[in-house]
């Protein structure tokens, strides 16, 4: 079923990329966060790497279903994408992390970055 919102997680990267992220996990069952969310990797091999590196005894565990991912309408710049990246469980989660960081909804479920919200890139010098 397709439904407007269904765009909020099209992004190529979902595309490309189909699969569940990886955490890291101690042995309590707590995910590995540094106070500004929990970390996600794309592959077990980056999150072993990573507890290694930090010498964590944190063990990847992968997620039971897949993240919503949010990408700008307008440059493709997908939310949160670093180094580590911080996903979002639902849509109805992004709705309402996505206006803290400056995103701006638009038409149709689509998302504006806080850059193009501001109207400091391209498409919106095309627009005017
Ligand atoms: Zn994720
Ligand atoms: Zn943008
Ligand atoms: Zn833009």
């Amino acid at each position: 079923m397709t439904t407007t919102t269904d765009r909020l997680v099209a992004t190529k990267k979902a595309a490309s990329e189909p699969g569940n992220c990886w955490v890291l996990t101690d042995s309590f069952g707590v995910d590995l966060d540094y106070g500004d969310g929990i970390f996600h990797f794309d592959t077990k091999t980056k999150a072993e790497e990573r507890a290694e590196h930090e010498d964590l005894e944190h063990r990847p565990r992968r997620l039971d279903k897949p993240c919503v991912l949010v990408a700008c309408s307008c440059c493709d710049y997908v939310f949160d994408e670093d180094e580590w990246t911080n996903h979002f469980e639902s849509l109805d989660e992004a709705r309402k992390v996505l206006p803290d960081f400056g995103w701006v909804p638009g038409e149709n479920g689509t998302w504006r970055c806080e850059g193009c919200a501001k109207g400091t890139c391209d498409c919106e010098a095309d627009r005017a």
